[in-house]
């Protein structure tokens, strides 16, 4: 198999090309096709068998780009992580030159984000951050909850599973609409975690690999 049988748009394609990958991994190759399609995905994989490109290159082939909306939350465990899952998306989004998305992550101002958010020419269409953080944003009414139509959780079992956080995400969770895609993704996923994961999916194609 290869990635041209995703039927991503050119752009993906060439990015693709770019950072020289050819062949979907196994998962990619089983949740790319759902994933396009809007189902949620619950999937289970070990380190390094390719999941983040599953959410970025659905998201951003599918993302309606409306400049002002923040239609796309990326969840992480860490700032870190968030940091490096935001640098992924630039490679694949290289020739996307329309979107825009940022890493907003504790530690820097909540000021700062709510100037670049509020301004129509910088208000990224995917945001990239952590529970809390996201919170914070939605509470401050810099990011709308109802216009996010995908969310996706990195690293679900370490999300939900600490209680800050999950609290935090179950607080957003609820000011969104039912409509929406839901993808969570997981190194390791406890039959608690699985449980606590499906209450915010509906009918989502599992993986366990
Ligand atoms: P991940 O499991 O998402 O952290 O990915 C592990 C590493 O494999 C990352 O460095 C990716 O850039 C790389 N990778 C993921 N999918 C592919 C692929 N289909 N072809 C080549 N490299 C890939």
């Amino acid at each position: 198999p290869s990635f041209k049988d995703f039927m991503l748009k050119p752009v993906l394609i060439k990015a693709l090309m770019d950072i020289e990958f050819e062949h979907p991994s196994e998962v990619q190759q089983q949740a790319l096709p759902q994933a396009l399609i809007g189902r949620d995905i619950l999937c289970q994989g070990k380190s390094g068998s390719g999941k983040t490109a599953i959410f970025i290159l659905s998201t951003l082939q599918n993302i309606n780009l409306i400049r002002g909306e923040v239609s796309c939350a990326v969840l992480c465990h860490s700032r870190e992580l968030a940091y490096q899952v935001n640098e992924e998306y630039k490679k694949f989004s290289k020739y996307m030159v329309d979107l825009i998305t940022v890493a907003s992550i504790g530690g820097t101002s909540i000021k700062n984000d709510g100037g670049v958010f509020k301004n129509k020419k910088k208000c990224p269409n995917i945001v990239v951050t952590t529970p809390g953080r996201l919170l914070v944003l939605v509470k401050n009414k810099i990011v709308d909850p109802t216009q996010l139509k995908t969310i996706v959780i990195d690293e679900c079992d370490k999300v939900l599973s600490e209680e800050k956080m999950r609290n935090a995400f179950d607080e957003v969770f609820k000011l969104t609409l039912n409509e929406k895609q839901m993808m969570m993704f997981s190194a390791t996923l406890s039959n608690e975690a699985k449980e606590i994961c499906q209450k915010y999916t509906q009918n989502p194609l599992q993986i366990y690999i």
